[in-house]
């Protein structure tokens, strides 16, 4: 029988491959999601044990592992996406030679769930960072059959959803590509709905998209841009800084997400994927023979697959060592820490008023807003500048 515990990380292999389908993700007190099953309907068939990735070890790289400071060739890719591009990189080769892509997009009311493109002008809608945990739905299941028919898979999300979806599959297919993304942390959707819903009545406004890391805003950093219409139908921007909004801020510390994610078995350099993508911090440090103004990937591709597809892939590389990767990347080398007040901020964020608890957030971090203020006032190009001079010796 399948042992449904705190580790587990809501992949949903075990309710994609029951054959009775009877396991379905209930949410708990505070919206996270675990499988629950119903014994009535089981037979004891053993195939949701089997699909768990939680009863398997990790990967191993092998030595073909390496790291990479990367950009997309094209602006416009860079200033779409959260780091340097890398994933629109990868997506655009495996759907200009007839392949499909499964990533996280928004659903219409701003869910993150997994979703299936097989067309490029699509592919925008799977591009950027949605920093809430992304319901995968029947996708292990589509992607199955895509391979099947002998189709290109290029399958991306967090390490457990690549993982998850490899136990699914439990057998290795020629014919995919699998992207994992250094990964701190997801929060429940339920939470970003209740922030969502008191973000759009203080500021008036219907959101229909929340980009969490908009260039537009600041340049390549933790800002974005909520955009949707106001009560007259017109169109309406707000811009959104981590140290001003509760939600993002907490996503940061990582205070409230899933309890796996404090125990992450892929927080280290052994990654399910073929590639492994992040954000290059300190990248100002290295002597890149490319601008890093639209921001940097940080790619490591995995594996002898992965370092041989580079060649052909619309992206400016320069390889960097597996120790400056992981330096300025503290979930290359293990899980974030549960913070002590983990427990009672996830509760207050499920359980209070969204005016309180903003109160409370802006308050304690009266400080910490103060000095998000102020960094935010220096000009991109003075930023870089100290960063570089911040970093430069730091990549030795
Ligand atoms: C929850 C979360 C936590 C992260 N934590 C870190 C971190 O601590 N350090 C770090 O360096 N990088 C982190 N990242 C990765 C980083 O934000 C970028 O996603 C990554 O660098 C890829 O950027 P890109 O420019 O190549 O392309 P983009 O176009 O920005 O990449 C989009 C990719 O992200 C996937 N994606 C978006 N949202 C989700 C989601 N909710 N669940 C699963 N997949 C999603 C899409 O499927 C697509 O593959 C995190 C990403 C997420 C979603
Ligand atoms: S043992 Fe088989 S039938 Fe029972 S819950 Fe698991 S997968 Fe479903
Ligand atoms: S297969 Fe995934 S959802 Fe099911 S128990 Fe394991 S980790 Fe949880
Ligand atoms: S930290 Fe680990 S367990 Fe949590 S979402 Fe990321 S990969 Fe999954």
């Amino acid at each position: 029988m399948l042992n449904v515990n705190k580790n587990c990380t809501a992949c949903g292999a075990c309710v994609q491959i029951c054959p009775q389908k009877c396991i379905q993700l209930e949410k708990d007190s505070l919206g996270f999601e675990y499988p629950s099953i119903n014994a009535e309907q089981c037979i004891n068939c053993g195939l949701c044990e089997k699909s768990c990735h939680l009863n398997y070890p990790n990967m191993r790289n092998t030595k073909s592992q390496r790291a990479y400071a990367a950009i997309h060739t094209s602006t416009d890719v860079c200033l779409k996406s959260t780091s340097g591009g890398a994933f629109g990189a990868i997506a655009e080769h495996v759907l200009q030679n007839h392949g499909v892509v499964y990533g996280c997009g928004y659903s219409e009311e701003l869910k993150a769930v997994h979703m299936r493109v097989d067309r490029i002008e699509n592919l925008i809608a799977l591009q950027g960072s949605k920093y809430v945990q992304s319901e995968i739905g029947d996708t292990y299941f589509l992607a199955k059959q895509d391979l099947l028919e002998q189709k290109t898979v290029l399958f991306s999300g967090t390490p457990c959803q690549i993982a998850g979806l490899k136990a699914f599959l439990g057998k290795e297919y020629s014919n995919l590509l699998t992207v994992d993304l250094v990964c701190h942390g997801v929060p429940p959707y339920a939470l970003f709905k209740k922030y969502l819903a008191w973000f759009e009545k203080k500021h008036s406004m219907s959101v229909k998209n929340y980009d969490f890391r908009a260039k537009a805003n600041a340049g390549w950093g933790s800002s974005g841009m909520a955009s949707g219409v106001n009560k007259n139908g017109l169109s309406k921007k707000r811009k959104i800084f981590y140290h001003n909004e509760y939600y993002y801020h907490y996503f940061l510390t990582g205070e409230i997400s899933r309890d796996s994610c404090y125990v992450c078995k892929y927080a280290n350099l052994d990654r399910p994927g073929d590639f492994s993508l992040g954000d290059l911090w300190g990248a100002e440090g290295f002597d890149l023979p490319f601008s890093i103004q639209n921001g940097c990937s940080l790619l490591l591709a995995n594996n002898e697959k992965a370092n041989k597809l580079l060649s052909v892939l619309s992206l400016v590389c320069t390889e960097i060592s597996i120790d400056q990767a992981s330096k300025n990347n503290a979930q290359l080398i293990s899980p974030i820490a549960k913070s002590k007040s983990r427990d009672e901020i996830l509760r207050s964020l499920a359980n209070d008023d969204p005016l309180k608890i903003d109160r409370d957030f802006r308050k304690k971090y009266f400080l910490h807003r103060l000095k998000g203020k102020i960094k935010h006032l220096v000009p991109n190009k003075l930023r870089h500048v100290i960063l570089r001079y911040k970093y430069k010796n730091n990549h030795g």
